[in-house]
């Protein structure tokens, strides 16, 4: 049984214009010890749904299940879950300690045991010589540390987080981001993540869950959302540089091979490559994907059948890799980045031969921006 089920879950909040939902049917069930992502541009209803499973945001329709009991009208105390803020949450007059303890107060927890509880996790998150001092008192990375800690001590079924790493510096960001997923690795427990850092989504998540526009737009492992977009959004929304998009139109030869084509290609899919449902799209205007990772560049004069001409924009070096922006159609200013090792200089004006590694070349469709391919 799953620990947590969200089933065709919509969110209208009340002073919405044209009563359009924050969250659109969004069906999710997150299993046991999972750390589920959800992440997506700002406003596409991320908060909105960790909040609903929270208690803290109400649900217009669908119901939500934790351990198959359904909580939709379960006040936030009786849910069995902790949450943990970008902004803290901590209150400002107590100290780390009776932050910690606030929450087994609350529950009676006895005196000796609450004293206990609260060292042992502090020891483990480091933060045990902190304890007497107020937040103000202690850093951005260190306050966070005891809002987990806050969150942990209380041994909740599910952990909610929301952006919990969004008011850190980038060092203290990637440091506590370890650290949560440590402290994942030992408590095991049910975690959904909230975050509009895809890179933060791919380090942490068993799987993830991208969003757009209130609508759930793919659930995957990190590998597939980056290897097998559902479509164009993904592709973009994923990795960085974004994957490269191009025009053109699928083919078919004499040979029965398939070609993507425009006015700068003309590129054989690899035969192995050929599944069925791909010839309705033959003849029809599509769009290719592909990764800059997956561009490889040489110069010379020849280019073989599989290789398009490119001009170099720019080049970028980003420590052992170089990104060369290439301009491979001056009339309507196509472009595309290439991901090549930082010895390989190409400089600025430079005629180049490209190819594309066409296992990894993606086929999406023009008006539906599904990949078909
Ligand atoms: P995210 O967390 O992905 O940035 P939110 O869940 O906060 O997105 O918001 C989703 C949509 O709902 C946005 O369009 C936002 O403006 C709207 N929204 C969020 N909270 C409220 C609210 N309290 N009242 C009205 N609209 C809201």
């Amino acid at each position: 049984m799953p620990q947590v089920s969200l089933r065709n879950i919509y969110k209208v909040y009340p002073n919405a214009k044209n009563s359009a939902p924050a969250v659109c049917d969004f069906n999710l069930e997150i299993n046991d010890g999972e750390f589920v992502v959800l992440v997506g541009p700002s406003g596409c209803g991320k908060s909105t749904t960790l909040r609903m499973i929270a208690g803290l945001e109400s649900i217009t329709t669908g119901e939500i299940y934790i351990d198959g009991k359904l909580i939709n009208n379960l006040p936030p105390k009786d849910r069995d879950i902790a949450m943990v803020f970008q902004n803290y949450a901590l209150y400002p007059n107590l100290s780390n300690f009776e932050n910690m303890a606030f929450g087994l107060r609350l529950r009676k927890v006895e005196k000796y045991k609450i004293n206990e509880l609260v060292k042992v996790k502090a020891r483990e998150l480091e933060i045990e010589n902190l304890l007497d001092r107020q937040p103000k008192d202690v850093s951005g990375g260190q306050r966070q540390r005891v809002a987990l800690g806050r969150a942990i001590v209380r041994q909740p079924k599910v952990f909610l987080m929301d952006e919990p790493l969004s008011n850190l510096d980038a060092r203290m960001r990637v440091q506590t981001r370890i650290e949560i997923m440590k402290l994942h690795n030992d408590l095991n427990a049910t975690t959904v993540y909230v975050t509009h850092d895809q890179i933060e989504a791919m380090t942490m998540g068993h799987r993830i869950v991208v969003m757009h526009g209130g609508l759930i737009q793919q659930v995957a492992t990190p590998e597939d959302l980056y290897n097998k977009p559902a479509n164009k959004f993904i592709g973009s929304f994923i990795g960085s540089p974004p994957m490269n998009f191009v025009f053109g139109r699928l083919l078919s030869g004499d040979d029965g091979r398939i070609f993507f084509s425009n006015s700068t290609m003309y590129i054989p899919f690899p035969e192995k490559r050929i599944t069925k449902g791909i010839d309705k799209y033959i003849g029809t205007d599509v769009v290719g994907g592909i990764r800059p990772e997956y561009l490889s560049l040489r110069q010379g004069e020849e280019r073989n059948e599989d290789e398009f001409f490119a001009k170099v924009d720019v080049t970028e070096l980003v420590g052992a890799d170089r990104y060369v922006y290439l301009d491979i159609n001056q009339s309507n200013r196509e472009s595309l980045v290439a991901r090549v090792p930082a010895k390989d200089k190409f400089s600025p004006g430079l005629r180049v031969i490209g190819q594309a590694d066409m296992d990894n070349f993606h086929i999406f469709d023009r008006n539906t921006e599904q990949r078909i391919y």
